[in-house]
């Protein structure tokens, strides 16, 4: 099939309208087309540096306008993080996420970052990152040094982004993309549900995804953690049907991405996820915490998976979408038990 990015608001807010069971339908169709339906992706996130961000998104406990008593971190030592990629690939994670709470990686960081995505790809693992904007020769130096994945994340629509974040704009984040992708490496952008926006902001931010080309090749849909201390501490929550309708409508205008089911997902049922991996969701932040949100632990995970009959995605298929007929390996190992592990992949940052 193939693959559109000329989306319009109406055409997607109609879809979002649809009676459920037909989009849930329609969003389980196209997936069983582009990937084995059985089969979700998981990977491990470390938190690299953690709080004082001089950004003010108004959901996030890292940023340093806002008192939430989060303990803050300085960028840690390459060895500490290559010694934990060692016990993650030990444990049998396949890809390592290291995120920090950035504006942007400052020159004097640059070299550490380099370094800790040159020793982790020589372990043989995937890796990824989140460091906040990125110039065009960052993302390359990034690339080069052998990064695979950037997560940058679009929040929500372009007309609702000044009510959410003032300390820069839409557009910045689109600009970090392009470098991003002309750097060659593979994106993960995604966004949040549940900070009060409305059904045609949700339209625009998947608008926005979906007409990138080519589209992210990961697109976390995060449901918001209302964190007491920020401002958006007393959000009313999203209902959960209009969530999985974003998430189903996601898997159908971006069929080949993996649809991550994200941050918030602690609050969430067992049946509420079965219902997301059924609108299409294929890829899960895994273990005990989400960077700074707590995240449902490892063995829930393990147990929900075992009771929906699903198996963690193997390497090869995350790394490039997989398709039903592909032959497929058993499942890839699950994650490491430590406390800076969370198997887990891109955050919400
Ligand atoms: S979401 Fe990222 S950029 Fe925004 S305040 Fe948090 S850490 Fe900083």
């Amino acid at each position: 099939m193939t693959l559109r990015h000329d989306w319009s608001y109406e055409e997607v807010a109609r879809l979002l309208e649809q009676p459920l069971m037909d989009l849930v339908f329609e969003a389980q169709r196209l997936h069983r087309q582009h990937f084995a339906p059985n089969q979700v992706q998981t990977s491990t996130l470390l938190s690299i540096k953690t709080g004082a961000c001089p950004e003010d998104c108004k959901y996030c406990p890292q940023s340093g306008h806002y008192n939430t008593g989060l303990d803050k971190e300085k960028l840690i030592e390459v060895e500490k993080v290559l010694k934990q990629a060692s016990k993650a690939k030990e444990a049998g994670a396949t890809r390592f996420c290291m995120g920090a709470a950035w504006k942007h990686p400052s020159r004097k960081d640059m070299p550490y970052v380099i370094e800790m995505v040159k020793g982790v790809k020589a372990m043989g693992l995937e890796t990824c990152m989140t460091l906040g904007m990125l110039q065009p020769e960052q993302a390359d130096a990034l690339a080069e040094a052998g990064l695979d994945y950037y997560n940058h994340n679009l929040d929500t629509s372009p007309e609702y982004y000044r009510s959410i974040i003032t300390t820069r704009s839409f557009q910045d984040r689109l600009d970090t993309l392009d470098h991003v992708r002309k750097s060659g490496m593979k994106i993960c952008s995604g966004g949040i549900l549940g900070m009060g926006e409305t059904q045609n902001d949700r339209a625009g931010l998947l608008v926005s995804l979906a007409n990138l080309k080519p589209h992210p090749e990961s697109v976390p849909i995060n449901q918001l953690v209302a964190v007491p201390g920020t401002p958006l501490e007393d959000a009313d929550p999203i209902d959960p049907f209009d969530f999985i309708r974003t998430i189903a409508v996601a898997r159908i205008m971006m069929p080949e991405s993996h649809v991550r089911l994200s941050a918030g997902r602690e609050n969430m049922s067992d049946e509420m996820q079965a219902l997301a991996f059924l609108a299409g969701a294929n890829s899960i932040f895994y273990g005990e915490k989400l960077l700074t949100t707590s995240n449902p632990d490892a063995d829930a995970d393990r147990l929900l998976f075992k009771r929906l009959g699903i198996e963690p995605e193997p390497l090869a298929a995350s790394a490039h979408c997989s398709k039903p007929d592909e032959t497929l390996p058993e499942s890839a190992p699950v994650s490491p038990q430590s406390p800076l592990f969370y198997d887990a992949c891109e955050a919400q940052a």
